[in-house]
């Protein structure tokens, strides 16, 4: 099991604590599909944008990806000289000329957006390629709210629409519709996307495959992930793009924090000084229960409250559904115990709020040789300047 030892009673609560050797391991994995394909990938800012470890990250991968000006900036800034791709639902004027100067890929949500911008891109002495986001109207994703083929989407082009479009100008295709999924979704997806989009890709110089790849994940179907970009490249003589956001960073990261009081009403409640609407909305929002760690033993949902170890966690906000969950421990839970959430690199710091008033994890570095480096702290004042 993993040693939190190095950092649990370190850090002032809550806080993240993001693993260096994690995250090179990650980065190892991806680069070795660069190296055995020539695919590109990209940071998916989205998921995780503690660009304290950009320059780490740039040496890895290629770039970052953004989906508006904020991230595209970022990416920019702090990954040194590697490239910035931009995709976003709808673009907004006082934002183009600077999309523009620091982008080297725009992808289009529509054949509209595309006749909006095409004019003011061609006239800028800059070179870059364009692209148009697909809805291949494929996607295997249960939960709605990360599907984007679902009927009435805002995602993407229909094949029917690209068809009538005049594609002078637009030099690729992107489609992104998986969400933590294998590799065997992405073979049936790509089988579907060459079908119906073949004769429009014979045109193009890149197709970008998005992000939603568990690549970093143990069991994860390496050959079939190759497979699929070899398909693009033999046939059609594309550059592959992947923008991964969460395979970056999988496992990279935790939280901790401590127990700050411990009651009970019909069943044992923790009240913990992290929020699961501030600190990790995703946890309400897909939900799911993340894995947690109590003295390095990984701590099991629980079904029922037939043990005298059994909790539910909740969160130190006068939201009634602040609940992280219900959680077998190996032992008692007293007040100033701390608990480590795992998992918690990827949709939480890019997420994070100040509801309620909830401070704001401090964010801490667990270098690759043990030492700790506290990157961040946040004060009343990051609560108090945006409100007013
Ligand atoms: C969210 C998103 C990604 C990254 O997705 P992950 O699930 O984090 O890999 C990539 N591209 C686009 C367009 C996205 O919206």
């Amino acid at each position: 099991m993993y040693d939190t030892s190095l950092f649990i009673q370190k850090v002032n609560t809550p806080a993240y604590v993001v693993d260096e050797a994690q995250l090179i391991q990650n980065l190892k994995i991806l680069d070795g599909v660069r190296k055995r394909t020539g695919v590109k990938i990209l940071l998916a800012q989205k998921a995780f944008s503690m660009y304290r470890v950009y320059p780490l990250i740039g040496k890895y991968l290629d770039g970052t990806t953004a989906s508006g000006v904020y991230e595209a900036k970022l990416g920019k800034e702090y990954m040194g000289n590697r490239e910035v791709h931009i995709y976003a639902p709808a673009f907004k004027e006082k934002d183009m000329q600077e999309i523009i100067s620091i982008s080297d890929h725009i992808v289009f949500n529509s054949p509209k957006q595309w006749g909006k911008w095409k004019e003011k891109i061609a006239s800028s002495p800059k070179t870059l390629s364009c692209g148009i986001r697909i809805n291949p109207e494929y996607a295997e994703v249960e939960t709605d709210l990360y599907n984007p083929c679902i009927p009435g989407s805002r995602l993407g082009t229909k094949l029917e629409d690209l068809k009538q479009m005049d594609l002078s100008g637009i030099s690729g295709l992107h489609f992104h519709t998986m969400c933590e999924q294998d590799a065997d979704v992405l073979w049936r997806t790509v089988q579907i996307v060459d079908k119906k989009f073949g004769p429009i890709l014979k045109h193009m110089k890149w197709i970008n495959f998005g992000g939603g790849h568990h690549i970093t994940k143990k069991g994860y179907q390496m050959n079939l992930l190759e497979k699929s970009i070899s398909l693009f490249q033999e046939k059609y003589g594309l550059q592959v793009y992947l923008e991964p956001g969460e395979a970056i960073a999988l496992n990279a990261g935790f939280l901790v924090s401590e127990v700050l009081e411990v009651m009970e009403n019909q069943k044992k409640i923790a009240i913990l000084d992290t929020s699961a609407a501030c600190h990790m909305p995703d946890v309400l929002e897909m939900p799911y229960y993340p894995d947690i760690l109590q003295e390095n033993i990984l701590c099991k949902p629980a079904q029922d409250f037939s043990d005298k170890n059994q909790y539910r966690l909740g969160g130190p906000t006068c939201l009634a559904g602040d609940v992280i969950g219900d959680y077998q421990f190996a032992e008692p839970l007293k007040e100033g115990d701390r608990i480590v959430f795992c998992d918690m690199a990827i949709y939480t710091m890019v997420k994070n709020n100040t509801f309620n008033g909830m401070p704001l994890p401090s964010i801490y570095l667990l270098k690759k040789d043990g030492k700790l480096e506290l990157v961040r702290n946040f004060t009343y004042d990051d609560f108090k300047n945006r409100l007013s």
